[in-house]
């Protein structure tokens, strides 16, 4: 066991703070990575307080890691030292039922082991990537494209992939009536891959403060919920609406926002159940759906799309003593889009 320097929740109502983590000595198909930058996302803020039922402690987050290699294991041969990698959500599955064995890891039978808060294959609890080194099974480390800054790309690694992947599954395209329901982080990144597959695209956020970024970001009209008005003018407009909104909001109205045969996607995960009137569904044969990150495979394929497209996170870079003012920040949807942590002021 190796000691590294992290930034740790001690208990789901503490601030995060200084402490060390132990990184396992690196088996024959480790990677072990020097982190450079690591991504907060709203999730790192539901799972250490709680949001999503007990987790141990103390727990240090971070699920958006970039990084360079410092050294492989005897097997490794996707990546090699010095290689510009990155981790996301996803750290070890059993690789053998039907989910894994269809790149889709996350859904892994057995249960995926994600990057932090999570029982590992040899039965320790797994820690994140707000930390400066971490080891990784090579099969779960992917390739950051040489065009894309390792800052502004460690967002891609949670946020990206969870835009990316329901916009492809439901087939968004030229043509295709998208709308992004808030404009934080995941929704910066959903509101620039919907534009660059070619689909006609509106953010529909809280008030209109951000409007000339959504718009600059790609977003083809930009509309306020707080707005009554949005409701009565944009009803049955869209084929898909993703949902990135980290609280409960109203369903009903949402839903009526759906063409016939338009589906909702929720990707946002609040705590608490999102009522639904069945009615809201069967009068337009709407359909409701989630999505959970993606896969490996898929995840290198965001990669490349978003380095063909030059899509990267817009990104406010800061030292880890600022992790629990950005975190607050996050809760007041005051983030333009992703606070992203200077590994190299963890162990400082
Ligand atoms: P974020 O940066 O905080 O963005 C969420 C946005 O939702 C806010 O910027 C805000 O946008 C809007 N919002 C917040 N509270 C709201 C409210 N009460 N009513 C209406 N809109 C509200 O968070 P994020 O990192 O993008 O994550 C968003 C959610 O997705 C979280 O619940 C997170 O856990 C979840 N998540 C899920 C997956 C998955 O695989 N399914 C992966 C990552 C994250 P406006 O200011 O524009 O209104
Ligand atoms: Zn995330």
């Amino acid at each position: 066991m190796t000691s590294v320097a992290a930034y740790a929740a001690p208990s789901e109502a503490a601030p995060l703070e200084k402490t060390m983590i132990e990184r396992r000595e690196l088996g024959s198909l480790d990677v072990l990575i020097d982190i450079a930058f690591a991504g907060i996302c709203h999730s790192d803020i539901h799972t250490v307080r709680g949001d999503w039922g007990p987790q141990s402690y103390p727990l240090a987050p971070g699920h958006e890691i970039t990084g360079t290699v410092a050294a492989v294991g005897a097997d490794v041969t996707k990546h090699a030292i010095g290689d510009r990698v990155g981790v996301g959500c996803l750290v070890n599955s059993c690789g053998e039922c039907r989910s894994c064995l269809q790149g889709e890891e996350q859904f892994c039978a057995r249960g995926a082991v994600f990057t932090y808060g999570s029982t590992d294959r040899d039965g320790t609890v797994t820690q994140g990537g707000y930390s400066e080194q971490v080891v990784v099974t090579e099969s779960f480390v992917v390739r950051i494209p040489d065009s894309l800054p390792l800052d502004a790309a460690a967002p891609l690694l949670c946020a990206g992939i969870t835009a990316y992947s329901p916009l492809r599954r439901w087939n968004v395209g030229p043509g295709t009536r998208v709308a992004v329901v808030g404009l934080g982080g995941l929704g910066h990144m959903g509101v620039q891959i919907a534009h660059a597959l070619g689909a006609e695209v509106t953010v529909l956020s809280q008030t209109l403060s951000k409007k000339d970024d959504g718009l600059r970001l790609g977003a083809d009209d930009y509309r306020a919920t707080s707005d009554p008005d949005t409701f009565r003018a944009l009803g049955r407009s869209f084929d898909v609406i993703l949902n990135t909104v980290s609280a409960v909001i109203d369903m009903r109205s949402y839903l009526g926002l759906l063409d016939v045969g338009g589906t909702m996607v929720c990707v946002g995960a609040p705590g608490e159940p999102l009522p639904v009137q069945v009615m809201s569904l069967i009068g337009g044969r709407r359909s409701l759906a989630g999505s959970n990150i993606g896969g490996i495979g898929e995840t290198q394929e965001m990669l490349d799309f978003c380095a063909e497209h030059g899509i990267v996170a817009e990104i406010e870079v800061i030292p880890a003593s600022e992790i629990n003012a950005a975190y607050e920040r996050v809760l007041a949807s005051d983030v333009r889009y992703r606070f992203v942590i200077d590994a190299a002021t963890i162990g400082e």
